[in-house]
């Protein structure tokens, strides 16, 4: 019996380091586990709620200074980018992170669900601004083939001006400025609202770590008067730049570069 025992024991033993061995084989598997407390920042922590607030509270201090200047001419516009500024995906990111999977996948399955929830702030300040007789127009890169899913979410959350003149979807280019263009003839743009630099100015187009820092330097009287930040800590220019928007990287490598650009003491 005891022999029969240790037979067993030994073709256990057999197994388990052979399992080992396939284990050590196998490369390591990257996941992204990096994206988590970027994640949880926005979904769990107040202080995210609380800088949405501190967004808009701005927003309309400054609009209602810009109403009290002389000499407009043009009609008054408010530009919002959407997503991560008047539109939380942070579920999109939550489901990348528990199925270890990347965008673009589930981006249209989320995107068409169309239930996005509003950011803190943003509906009650984009209806102020309407209520005062400001036009606010929507320049987002979501591909055109989510105008439709695009402007169900904005209506249903009472997002003002969800139309198809107010919306500017992403046609050729990244690039927002040609769409500001459009919305600039007829109309003075008093107020730029984004989570990322291009979303106000071209400048910041395709430019790296260092250049968009020292952008960032010259532009500094504008950060709270004409372009409104909104905190993206998930994705961005940002990220892109990390590992200098070579998506043909691994994951691994991905992560090794993140890893690299960190300073310690
Ligand atoms: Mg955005």
């Amino acid at each position: 019996m005891k022999s029969i025992n240790y037979f067993f024991l030994l073709i256990f033993l057999a197994g388990m380091i052979s399992g080992c061995t396939r284990e050590q084989e196998k490369p390591e598997k990257a996941d992204n586990e990096h994206f988590l407390l970027a994640t949880l920042f926005q979904q769990k922590a107040a202080e995210k709620r609380a800088l949405s607030y501190q967004a808009f509270n701005m927003a309309k201090f400054m609009l209602d200074g810009e109403m009290r200047r002389a000499g407009l001419t043009k009609k008054l516009a408010v530009v919002v980018d959407i997503d991560e500024t008047v539109l939380d995906n942070s579920p999109f990111q939550a489901k990348c992170i528990l199925e270890n999977t990347d965008y673009p996948k589930y981006w249209n399955e989320w995107c068409e669900l169309a239930d996005a929830k509003p950011l803190a702030g943003s509906v009650e300040f984009l209806n102020y601004a309407k209520s005062k007789g400001v036009e606010v127009f929507y320049i987002t890169n979501r591909k055109i083939k989510l105008f439709d899913a695009t402007i169900k979410n904005l209506k249903e959350k009472d997002f003002p001006f969800a139309d198809k003149e107010h919306l500017l979807m992403k046609t050729d280019k990244s690039d927002k400025e040609p769409r500001r263009n459009i919305v600039r003839k007829n109309h003075e743009i008093v107020l730029f609202m984004g989570d990322n630099l291009g979303d106000f100015i071209h400048v910041f187009n395709n430019k790296n770590i260092e250049e968009r820092f020292s952008l960032t330097d010259s532009l500094r009287n504008e950060f709270g008067r004409k372009f409104i930040l909104l905190p993206n800590p998930m994705y961005g220019s940002w990220v892109d730049e990390l590992f200098e928007s070579n998506y043909d990287l691994s994951k691994e490598e991905m992560k090794k570069l993140f890893k690299k650009h960190l300073k310690d003491f």
